[in-house]
């Protein structure tokens, strides 16, 4: 149980993760300090696919990424790409990462991750519940979309796992396709659709008027970047920052990719690696998709955003310190001309941002030992999907209550000698 009544409790970092942990904080009748370098919304959650992806519980290190992985880099487009000069440092992450690719760590994986990703669409509702941030989450539909049922079947392994939490789907062929989405070409012909999921139009922009609304309830943003934390005692007790130290009851560590060096400084060395991804925004479209859809030749999301088509995915690994590349924004273009071959446009928008990725798939939460630092970060491909429920997890750890989940294999201290 944390007393925030001297000193605030400081959350660093304003993603999606940070802000939905700052207002259930404060919910909870916390004094609560939000600290971000930028303004809030801009990392990764700033141009993600806004799929609220309660069916993104099998990991991206399955069995099926022996056989995909080598094809997916043979071929120029196949959506995982490589930053060559960063694989030397990869290579221990690589190593874990592919470790846990096989059918028991996937099950174990998928077992932890269900309880966290379930219910996101209501965890998101009950953030924004009788504010006016309500009309951010959509309910709708989500579609796979695959060449044929062929292609379909050649995923068997992804749909067993998506059983083991009743993520069964409809398939359609044929003439039911284009019914289904008149704007996919001739070259897709087999959906596999799922109900009962959701997204967001604009996910910076909703993640900025989170904050907002934060503020607005009585809670503190500063722009301010951490450089170290201060402890007595073995517990935090000042957050350091470029403008000065900031005295708290308690930090957490929402920082994204950027965790890793505040992590080191506290003298833990995190494995976590940048997945990166793009996307490309195709403004004024003429034609927009009635529910999101994954084009699984290109592993990459479609969302009817508020401002335009956004087309986002693809994963390359390296650093997030290196430039972006031309090759991943490319295969954007390409793979969704062939998608939706009469689709016209005013213009493109285009992005780089980081997934923080664990080896073994799941985000730390929890406390580092008893040193009042808490920790929120490492949600890969599913940092939005679930950012709501990890802050409210994190506030019945602070208030000392019982979660609903079990935490323990999200604990940080899975990384402590
Ligand atoms: C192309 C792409 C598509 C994606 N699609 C989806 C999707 O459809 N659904 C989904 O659920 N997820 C998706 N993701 C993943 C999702 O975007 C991330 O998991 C999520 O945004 C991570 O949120 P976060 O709050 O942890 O980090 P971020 O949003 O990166 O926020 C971290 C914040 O910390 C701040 N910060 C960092 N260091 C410091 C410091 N030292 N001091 C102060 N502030 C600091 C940064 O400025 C930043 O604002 C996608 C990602 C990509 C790249």
């Amino acid at each position: 149980m944390i007393d925030s009544t001297v000193a605030p409790i400081v959350v660093i970092g304003a993603g999606i993760c940070g802000v939905s942990t700052a207002i259930w904080l404060q919910r909870s009748g916390h004094q609560v300090l939000l600290l971000d370098k930028g303004s809030p919304g801009m990392g990764a959650s700033y141009g993600n696919s806004g799929l609220l992806a309660a069916w993104s519980i099998d990991p991206v290190s399955s069995p099926q990424l022996w056989r995909d992985a080598p094809k997916y880099l043979l071929d120029p487009n196949g959506p995982l790409f490589l930053k060559w000069a960063s694989i030397p440092s990869l290579l221990p992450w690589l190593r874990q990462f592919m470790s846990h690719a096989n059918d028991t760590s996937t099950r174990r994986i998928i077992g932890h991750l269900s309880p966290l990703l379930y219910d996101s669409v209501e965890q998101h509702k009950s953030l924004v519940r009788d504010t006016t941030l309500q009309r951010w989450v959509r309910d709708s539909k989500f579609s796979f979309v695959y060449p044929d049922l062929s292609a379909f079947n050649a995923d068997a392994y992804s749909w067993k796992m998506k059983a083991l939490a009743d993520l069964v789907p409809t398939v359609l062929t044929g003439a039911a396709v284009r019914e289904t989405e008149p704007m996919l070409g001739d070259t897709f012909n087999c959906l596999a659709v799922l109900e009962g999921q959701g997204h967001i139009t604009d996910p910076g922009q909703y993640v900025a008027e989170l904050a907002d609304h934060f503020c607005h309830e009585g809670g503190r943003f500063v722009k301010a970047k951490v450089v170290d934390l201060g402890k007595q005692n073995g517990c935090v007790t000042q957050v350091i920052t470029d403008q000065g130290p900031i005295p708290c009851s308690a930090a957490i560590i929402t920082s994204g990719i950027w965790s890793k060096d505040l992590m080191k400084k506290i003298g833990l060395n995190i494995p976590l690696a940048a997945e990166r991804g793009y996307h490309v925004v195709f403004q004024n479209p003429s034609q927009l998709p009635n529910d999101p859809m994954l084009i699984t030749t290109g592993k990459f999301g479609v969302n009817a955003m508020d401002m335009g088509l956004r087309c986002a995915g693809t994963v390359e690994l390296g650093d997030h310190h290196a430039a972006a590349s031309r090759a991943p924004i490319k295969l954007l273009h390409r793979l969704t001309r062939k998608a939706f071959p009469q689709l016209e446009y005013s213009g493109t928008d285009e992005w780089m941002g980081f997934r923080p990725s664990m080896p073994d798939s799941k985000p730390l939460i929890g406390e580092i030992g008893n040193s009042k630092v808490f920790t929120g970060f490492g949600h890969q491909h599913i940092g939005l999907t679930a950012g709501p429920k990890t802050g409210r997890l994190l506030t019945n750890l602070i208030d000392g209550q019982l979660p609903n989940i079990d935490l323990e294999p999200f604990s940080p201290d899975r990384f402590r000698q």
